[in-house]
């Protein structure tokens, strides 16, 4: 139990209501009936309550039934958006532009007559009227933390946090370490970078969750397999390609991952390998571990969503984000289930709430129920849009191809694409590497069936498949850049 003075009436009655559900055994879904609407501006995660030995970190907001969950949501939406259109002078402008007020907000689905917002919005608003600029809607004196994005698309946006928004973040993060098993008698080795990255502070929900926590950040392979051999961590977070080089770079050294090292478990995030399948079962049996993505934003929070258990799909926070899915065309709404752009709005942060922000993320969002128990949504990113490229007029991600090659056996996994013009339209080739093991089959061959699977599943083949030798291609250490775009005429998407 985590006790700290100040806890007010409404969690005391959630403290009983807590005991009696252990007392009964009963339905965990009674326990929600603690949350009352009109207080949800005093709910202070630190005062409620977990059980070591439970399934969930925050039972009471994890299971809530849908209906009520929406209510709940609902009043936070409200709050949020009086609260950015009362204090962020950007809000005020568009809101006033666009015709719409916040009262105008009776329903979730009112939020669709709100103004988007966009990566552009947060980089033209940055420090303009004040440091953080048009977007911040708090002094920045209230202000104790910023990350910022890495910049590869542009200019870095910075993302500022009060110490509420922070201390509701690292909640989240230890929700997210408890959802995959992660318990206070495990060693976490925290393998993400710490300069800048909205990432490296997660490491606090680790220990928040009573982990023993080794910041391990971007240590060399050399080190941190010595970190591995010598303080046998049972818990690791690191992006998918270095999961993968790391494990390789492990057995090269005479280390079996799955035999000489005591981790157990995998977060990846960064990159969509932990979501396709065939990436994250190689890196499972190469590691002898269970693999869950995480998936994060600079603009909202680390981590805003994870896989469970079922690994299909990952939980996004929906009592900290609303979630709209919505045509990367046009922004009309689609339903939830179709495919389109993914649309997220802040509940609760207060230095920058962001109020219809456009990711950019291609995918679909899942509210069917989860075997796991849990009512909130699960999201499933397919690419960014940026990174999608049309052949024959079939759209491509690159995780698509790489589901492809990571499921082929007597190849190693490893791939670049390379997309170019040639008459007018676009083409991508595709180099994968010979295992050295296979002495079954000619170049020829390997080609001509990596070909007719990535047809398969695609829907167009590639114009050429080149077959070369095993560490032929660059071993990714953090973010892989396995696409070679080389195409000059104007697509747009
Ligand atoms: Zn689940």
């Amino acid at each position: 139990m985590r006790w700290r003075a100040g806890w007010d009436a409404i969690f005391l009655y959630g403290q009983f209501f807590y005991i009696y559900f252990i007392y009964e055994n009963s339905n965990l879904l009674q326990v929600t009936n603690m949350v009352d609407l009109e207080k949800i501006e005093e709910r202070n995660y630190n005062v409620l309550v977990h059980t070591d030995d439970g399934k969930y970190w925050r039972p009471e907001i994890e299971t809530m039934p849908r209906p009520q969950f929406e209510e709940f949501q609902l009043a936070e939406l409200k709050r949020e958006i009086q609260f950015a259109y009362d204090n962020a002078p950007y809000y005020k402008e568009s809101f006033d532009k666009a015709g719409v007020k916040p009262s105008d907000l009776k329903t979730l689905e009112d939020l669709a007559k709100f103004p988007f917002i966009n990566k552009l919005t947060e980089r033209d608003t940055q420090g303009k009227g004040s440091f953080f600029g048009l977007l911040c809607a708090v002094p920045e004196e209230d202000v104790i933390f910023m990350a910022t994005s890495s910049g590869s698309t542009g200019v870095p946006t910075m993302s500022p946090f009060t110490q509420k928004d922070f201390d509701e973040w690292q909640d989240v993060e230890s929700r997210w370490f408890y959802q995959t098993g992660m318990r206070k008698n495990d060693r976490y080795l925290h393998a993400l970078n710490f300069s800048l990255y909205v990432g490296g502070p997660d490491a606090i929900g680790a220990q928040n969750l009573g982990a023993l926590t080794i910041w391990g950040g971007t240590l060399p392979s050399e080190r941190l397999i010595f970190v591995l051999k010598t303080y046998q961590p049972t818990v690791m977070w690191t992006s998918p390609s270095y999961a993968w080089y790391l494990g390789e770079t492990c057995k090269k050294q005479g280390v079996d991952p799955a035999k000489d090292l005591a981790i157990r478990k995998i977060y990846v995030a960064g990159e969509p390998g932990g979501s396709i399948d065939a990436t994250r079962e190689a890196i499972e049996a190469l590691w002898g571990a269970d693999v869950y993505d995480f998936f994060g934003l600079s603009d909202i929070f680390g981590a805003c969503a994870a896989m469970c258990d079922e690994k299909n799909g990952l939980h996004i926070a929906e009592d900290h984000i609303y979630v709209e899915t919505v045509d990367p065309k046009t922004g009309a709404i689609l339903e939830p289930g179709q495919m389109g752009e993914l649309v997220y709005t802040t509940l609760r942060k207060k230095a920058r709430p962001m109020i219809r922000f456009r990711t950019g993320d291609i995918g679909w969002f899942d509210k069917t129920p989860c075997p796991c128990g849990r009512t909130h949504g699960r999201i499933h990113i397919t690419g960014r849009k940026d990174d999608m490229f049309i052949v024959s007029a079939v759209n491509v991600f690159p995780s698509d191809i790489e589901a492809v090659v990571r499921g082929l056996k007597g190849i190693t996994g490893e791939y670049t694409i390379r997309i170019y013009d040639l008459k007018h339209t676009s083409h991508f080739d595709v180099t994968v590497e010979r295992d050295e093991g296979n002495t079954a089959e000619t170049d020829e061959e390997i080609a001509a069936r990596v070909q007719g699977a990535i047809k398969a599943r695609v829907g167009v083949k590639p114009t050429v498949v080149n077959v070369v030798k095993d560490g032929t291609i660059e071993r990714a250490t953090h973010k892989a850049h396995r696409v070679i775009d080389e195409r000059t005429l104007n697509y747009i998407i």
